[in-house]
């Protein structure tokens, strides 16, 4: 064992007369105050384990990531309160004694009492001194979850734009052959104008007309498709998001009442106008609405609610349709996901964007069978230039 120099002084305790003893224990007290000051103003989390795993120490932020209570500390197993954290320090979960030995940091979820991702450290005490490590452990966890978040967040950014960039490239070159087979097609539509007399040349007519009709249709995705997804710069305008709601229903009236389905707008404030890109807002509108649709049954309903409250407008926008599962719901903003024969999956990716280029957002809740509920989130103005400034 080695001596410290607090063992040096407990071994001359009995030396010491009564006032110097008085003014030591003092001394240790008030070091002790402070260390644990100091200790609990860092952010990190501080835990002080012994060799069979009982927490011996550990600092508010320790406390507050683990779930732990005061009145564990002395008593409670690390691995108890958390098996997880147990696992990534390889603690043997019957004895509580620690497997292996080494300094080790290393990335976690903790799941309770929230969702955090800490990182790991932990070093056994005496291990810088070459001891082997038949003491206990200190851990240190600092919480790193917002960085996940905010790099998961770009990084996902980051890949939808690449895909978005590389999609836009291959329509873009689908253009040319498109063109020319647009031409080829008119040649021969010529050709057997002046074959009219020939038998075959009528039951040609009919084959070469769907042709020119799917020609039409492809062309029709792809510039659509490009006009919706090439990043363009926002025009701002003040804009009346119901106007334009009530715009984009007109646009799909036709479909609406094929589909005999119900559309309802419910507004309960008085709307302030919003700056944003009038056209993108619209195909946000479309692509939501056009959703709703798709996802209904005749008879179905979808109801627009309209709502304020001091910094934000909302949208939202309520079907009666097939819903999501909830293992599906995290999916819907991939680049090309969708569950539908004709779908191109990539509506939702553009909502979002739209969403987030206004500096919005956007939220859904579905259950199976029942419906969904997507609410757009719109800055209103004022907020907007708090933001910026
Ligand atoms: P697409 O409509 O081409 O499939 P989207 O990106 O617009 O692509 O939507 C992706 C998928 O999300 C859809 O295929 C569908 O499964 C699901 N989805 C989106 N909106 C709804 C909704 N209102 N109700 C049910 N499912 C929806
Ligand atoms: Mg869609």
């Amino acid at each position: 064992m080695k001596n410290t120099g607090l063992e040096k002084i407990l071994g001359r305790i009995e030396d010491l007369d009564s006032v110097n003893l008085g003014i030591l224990v003092q001394r240790l007290a008030r070091e002790r105050k402070m260390q644990e000051t100091v200790f609990n103003t860092i952010q990190d989390g501080v835990i002080v384990i012994d060799s069979d795993g009982v927490v011996q120490y550990a600092n508010d932020a320790a406390l507050g990531l683990i779930g732990l209570k005061g009145n564990d500390i002395g008593v409670t197993r690390l691995w108890k309160m958390v098996p997880d954290l147990a696992k990534s320090i390889d603690l043997d979960t019957v004895t509580g004694k620690k497997k292996s030995a080494p300094v080790l940091s290393r990335e976690i979820e903790l799941n309770y009492p929230d969702h955090r991702v800490v990182r790991l450290y932990m070093v056994p005490i005496d291990a810088q001194v070459g001891h082997d490590d038949s003491g206990g452990h200190v851990i240190v966890l600092s919480d790193i979850t917002e960085e996940r978040v905010s790099m998961e967040e770009r990084l996902e950014s980051e890949r939808i734009d690449s895909i978005v960039r590389l999609a836009a490239g291959v329509a873009h070159e689908l253009g040319n052959p498109l063109n020319s087979l647009t031409i080829h097609l008119q040649l021969i539509e010529r050709k057997l104008k002046k074959l009219a007399e020939l038998p075959y040349a009528a039951k040609l007519a009919e084959p070469l007309q769907v042709c020119q009709g799917e020609v039409e249709r492809l062309d029709g995705i792809i510039t659509h498709f490009l006009k919706a997804i090439r990043p363009q710069k926002l025009e701002l305008n003040e804009l009346d998001l119901l106007g334009l709601v009530e715009e984009v229903l007109r646009v799909q009236e036709a479909e609406l009442s094929n589909r005999k389905l119900e559309v309802k707008v419910e507004v309960s404030d008085d709307l302030p106008t919003i700056l944003g890109d009038r056209d993108q807002i619209k195909q946000a509108f479309f692509n939501l609405i056009k959703n709703a649709m798709e996802a209904m049954q005749p008879a179905g309903s979808l109801r627009i609610l309209a709502r304020r409250d001091d910094d934000y407008v909302y949208l939202q926008f309520v079907d009666t349709g097939s819903g999501i599962s909830e293992e599906d719901l995290s999916k819907v903003f991939q680049a090309y996901y969708t569950t539908k024969e004709e779908g191109h999956g990539l509506g939702m990716m553009i909502v979002e964007r739209i969403m987030r280029e206004h500096g919005g957002h956007i939220n859904i809740e579905s259950r199976k069978e029942a419906g969904t509920a997507i609410t757009l989130q719109f800055p209103q103005q004022h907020r907007r230039t708090r933001l910026l400034e």
